[in-house]
């Protein structure tokens, strides 16, 4: 069967970069030249990320942490698996978590928690590419976000459905069942 197949697209690659410049914009101008350690979400935020701090104007590190909910099913376990969050001394950093999508919030309530628990930051923000808001469990919101989306599993642009699509272009759902 061709994978790709049955895909509707949500939103563009020239949608996604339009917004990904305005995002970086907004960021510029709350930073204003300070030191900012992005941290991406690995897997699904690593093209947003890759994206998103090539228009970052600040010193910049990077930082990469895996976490995962979902194994190969498109709903949330509800349990978020900390894989590998290994992090340098975050200390008085200015940190900005860089996500691919909020779906229930479980994700960004743990790593907001996480990064209170272990570090003294100077700033905290979180940026995600998607937000799907009405699939909210826990009272939280992205500081950023490039685009909202309904209660439907998108992929592409490095969102998956086991495994797959990451490298899409483009935001897409499928038009059929899986
Ligand atoms: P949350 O903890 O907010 O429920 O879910 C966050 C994670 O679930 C995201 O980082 C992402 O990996 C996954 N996720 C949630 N909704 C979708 C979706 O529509 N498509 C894909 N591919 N992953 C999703």
């Amino acid at each position: 069967m061709n994978k790709i197949e049955n895909l509707k697209i949500l939103y563009s690659e020239e949608q996604i970069q339009s917004r990904i410049t305005e995002i970086a914009k907004e960021l510029n101008l709350f930073y204003q030249g300070e030191e900012v350690v992005a941290i991406c979400v690995l897997k699904g935020a690593v093209m947003f990320a890759a994206e998103l701090v090539k228009h970052l104007e600040m010193p910049l590190k990077m930082e990469f942490i895996r976490l995962s909910s979902y194994g190969s099913s498109t709903s949330t376990s509800g349990k978020v698996n900390a894989v590998d969050i290994k992090l340098p001394d975050l200390n008085g950093k200015n940190v900005l978590i860089i996500e691919d999508i909020v779906d229930t919030g479980l994700t960004a309530k743990f790593l907001i928690e996480f990064m209170g628990v272990n570090f003294n930051l100077k700033s905290l923000k979180f940026c995600s590419l998607l937000d799907k808001k009405l699939t909210r469990k826990v009272d939280i919101e992205p500081d950023y976000y490039g685009f909202e989306v309904g209660d439907q599993f998108v992929v592409g642009f490095g969102l998956d459905y086991d495994g797959y699509y990451r490298n899409l272009k483009y935001i897409a759902y499928k038009s059929t069942q899986y």
